[in-house]
Order: structure tokens, then C-alpha cells, then sequence
């Protein structure tokens, strides 16, 4: 069973830190570089993708990343192609959408996403008075911090570790947004109790808007994530993006200051959303998930939505992202994710069975038969009793908001009347003010 230990990385120096950003942004020039050639010889009929020039790559960047990290980003993103082939294969004639090939990491608009994975035999953490991490850097990096060649990085580590066991490949990201370098070490955990070999329950998801995720699991249980600050949050520096834009004089130019506002739109959502799925399928693998059910994506873009919650759905939720990091994170606790159509779940009554009848307004659903609900939390209920008949009576579901570093548990479920009127807000794009946007002019 893996699980993962998750840490800040603290260089000790201005010096120390400036090449540590280095190391990772040649890790991810690498990546790119190598899915670049990539991609280049998948776009051609009579080439292929595992004869990209990847040599010459290794002999350009083991100076900055050294050989072992350069291996890794390359190795890591051959599993990429490979999960890809392989899932274009599984998929056939069964998702209306092809599976797209691997990534780059970043894009033009928000930069480079400044990542590394480090193999597990190539570094070491040691706990104590001074948790401290060592990594293998290039030489070119060892001169400029006067290293010997035999020394590799020691950096300091903050952070309990949750779990032990046997260590994995380590993945290092640089999150713009708290400035901070974090830590993620999957770990063999050799618990043969918690590897249940019952774990058969099952579970299926409903992704909102305004909630954006809702979960029942076959054991009664049910999870509701709010997403309704994270949102205006993101409205409101698109909003700021868009009035510094009216400020341009040239309004196809962009400057420093609105990259800086779109990477910090796209970071804040990346964390939120990682945060979501590692929270979500930790307590899936508790309650003994063995299959989550989520709606395919046509299904998602094309049910109830509205265009507007359809557009905030895609801008802001990033749905694929989603359901890739889902995916991933799914695979590393041995949890299969299928996806399924989820047609007529948000509107029927779990109740009587009602679909024509029901009416669905914001945040609640109602019958003529009397039964009222959460729409969403419904939803996810109806969708995981359309797959699976032994989902055992439910229990008070549990309510989790974002603070802005993870989420948090909450005892009462979000008010209908507020929604009521925060969703006519979204749905009116004219409303936005300037007056609102110079007031809100804070350095979040
Ligand atoms: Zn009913």
C-alpha cells in the first residue's frame, strides 16, 4: 500500500535557493523538451515516439539536473506515453473523447511548472532536531555552491512524516503562490491490516460548480467540497486581470503584472484541487473503495448546466486537470476509476424515482412526492445506485471548505438562501465594477 508523505523544503541560503529553482526548472525545460521531440514523431505516420533523440538531451542538462534526475524526468515521462497508448487502447469506441498525449508542464500564459522527481535510492531524508533532505544536483550546480563532487544538496525539511515504510521516487514541486518548495515521498506502507483484502465498496463522484465535488460511497457515507469562495476568488482576479488589461495601451500585449495575476489564478486553483483529490481519495481508500464512478466527460459538459456554470465549470474547475490528477493519485492507492454516463442522476428523486416531475433549483432538489435534498449530494447518490444496488443507508454527510491551505471539516452544510444569490452574480458577467476591483486591490 503506498502513501504519501508530504514536506516544505527549506534552502538555507538565498544562494541555496535561487539554484534549487534552478534544478527544477531545468527538470521541467527537460520534460518539455523531451515531450516535445515526442509529440513530434507521434504527428508522423512513419515514426515513432521511443526513437525521439533523448541521448542528446541527457548529454544538455546532466551538468544543472545530474544523470540520475535527468533518467528520471525522462523515464517518468515515457510512463506518460506509455499510460496514454494504453488507455487509447482501453478506451476504444468507449469515450466520445480521445485521450490526449502527455503534457508539457506549464504553458506559455502561466510559465513553466517548476517540478522534479528524484529515483528512490538517490536521496535521503533524515528526521529529527533537523529534518533535512539531500538531493543529487549537476556539477555545473556543486561549482556554483562550492560542493565537492561527491557532495549532493542538503536542504532542510519541515513537517511530520504520517507515514514509514519503504521510500519511493520523491517528487519536488515550487508553489508559486505560498512561495514555498514542497516535498511529496510515497512510501511503501507494509500494513498488511489496512490492505484489506475486503476493500470492496464503491463510490461515485458528482463535479458542481458550486460544489465541486459531491461523493456518496457504497457504506452510507456522503462528502460535499465547497467551492463557492475558491471561485470568487478566481473571479476576482479575473476581474483584475481584465482591468489592468483596459489599461494596456495596446490591448493584445500583456505585462509582468497580469502574467503574474494568470499564474496566480492557475496556482491557487492547482492547489485547491490537488488538495481535493489526495483528501478525497485518502478517505475513499479508508472506507474501503475499491471502484469510483465518474460522470464521462461529454456527460459532464452537457447535463443540467447552464452554459455560464458550464464556462466556470471548464475556466476554473479545469475538469480534465481534474479527472487526470484523479487518476493518478486513484492508481497510487490501487483505487479504479471508471467513468460512466450519469444521465438523468441530477434530476432524479431518490425517493420515488421521479425524473420529469423533480425540480431542481440551486443548490436543492425537490419532488411532488415530498422528498427534499442537496441536488448534489442526490446526484452522486442516484449516479452510485445506477452502478451498484448495495449502497447500505445514508449517513449526515460531511461538509469540507477551503481555507486557503487545505480542507477543512465543517459541521453545517452551506446555506441554500446565500447560493441563491451568489449564483445569480456568476451567471452576470456585466456586474463587475471597477470600483470593486481598485477597492480589491490587495496583494493576495
Ligand atoms: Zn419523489
Amino acid at each position: 500500500m503506498k502513501r504519501v508523505n508530504q514536506f516544505d523544503v527549506r534552502p538555507r541560503s538565498e544562494k541555496e535557493r535561487e539554484v534549487f529553482k534552478r534544478w527544477l526548472d531545468a527538470s521541467a525545460s527537460l520534460w518539455n523538451e523531451t515531450n516535445y521531440a515526442r509529440r513530434q514523431n507521434f504527428l508522423e505516420d512513419d515514426k515513432n515516439v521511443w526513437d525521439a533523440d533523448t541521448g542528446s538531451l541527457e548529454g544538455k542538462y546532466k551538468g544543472v539536473l545530474s544523470s540520475s534526475v535527468v533518467q528520471q524526468i525522462i523515464r517518468k515521462n515515457s510512463e506518460a506515453w506509455r499510460s496514454f497508448f494504453s488507455s487509447n487502447k482501453y478506451h476504444a469506441g468507449k469515450l466520445d473523447e480521445k485521450p490526449s498525449p502527455p503534457g508539457y508542464w506549464g504553458n506559455e500564459e502561466d510559465g513553466r511548472v517548476l517540478r522534479t522527481y528524484v529515483r528512490n535510492d538517490q536521496y535521503t531524508i533524515e528526521y529529527g532536531k533537523r529534518s533535512r533532505l539531500e538531493v543529487p544536483i549537476g556539477s555545473e550546480l556543486k561549482d556554483e555552491l562550492g560542493l565537492n563532487r561527491n557532495q549532493r544538496l542538503r536542504v532542510e525539511v519541515a513537517g511530520d512524516p504520517k507515514w514509514s515504510g519503504e521510500q519511493n521516487r520523491l517528487e519536488i514541486v515550487y508553489d508559486e503562490l505560498a512561495e514555498t518548495f514542497r516535498a511529496f515521498q510515497p512510501v511503501t506502507v507494509d500494513d498488511s491490516r489496512l490492505d484489506s483484502p475486503l476493500a470492496s465498496e464503491e463510490a461515485a463522484l458528482d463535479v458542481g460548480a458550486n460544489n465541486l465535488v459531491a461523493c456518496t460511497v457504497s457504506t452510507g457515507s456522503q462528502l460535499l467540497y465547497e467551492g463557492r469562495s475558491l471561485f470568487e476568488q478566481f473571479r476576482e482576479t479575473t476581474e483584475r486581470i481584465a482591468y489592468y488589461q483596459s489599461l494596456l495601451e495596446n490591448q493584445r500585449e500583456s505585462s509582468k503584472r497580469i502574467d503574474r495575476l494568470y499564474r496566480k489564478r492557475t496556482n491557487r486553483r492547482d492547489h485547491a484541487q490537488d488538495s481535493l483529490v489526495r483528501e478525497l481519495v485518502e478517505r475513499l481508500y479508508d472506507e474501503g473503495v475499491s471502484t469510483l464512478y465518474v460522470g464521462d466527460i461529454k456527460g459532464v459538459l452537457s447535463t443540467h448546466w447552464s452554459p455560464h456554470v458550464n464556462e466556470k465549470t471548464h475556466n476554473f474547475w479545469a475538469y480534465r486537470r481534474f479527472i487526470d490528477r484523479l487518476e493518478d493519485v486513484c492508481e497510487e492507492y490501487g483505487i479504479t476509476v471508471e467513468g460512466e454516463s450519469e444521465a438523468w442522476t441530477s434530476q432524479e428523486c431518490p425517493k420515488c424515482g421521479e425524473r420529469e416531475e423533480t425540480i431542481r433549483q440551486e443548490d436543492s432538489l425537490t419532488c411532488p412526492c415530498g422528498f427534499e435534498g442537496h441536488a448534489d449530494l442526490v446526484a452522486s447518490e442516484s449516479f452510485l445506485r445506477q452502478q451498484n444496488n448495495a449502497v447500505r443507508p445514508m449517513a449526515r454527510p460531511v461538509y469540507l471548505k477551503w481555507n486557503n491551505n487545505e480542507w477543512r471539516e465543517h459541521h453545517n452544510p452551506p446555506s441554500v438562501a446565500v447560493e441563491t444569490t451568489a449564483n445569480e452574480e456568476y451567471t452576470d458577467q456585466s456586474t463587475t465594477t471597477s470600483e470593486n476591483i481598485a477597492l480589491g486591490d490587495s496583494d493576495d
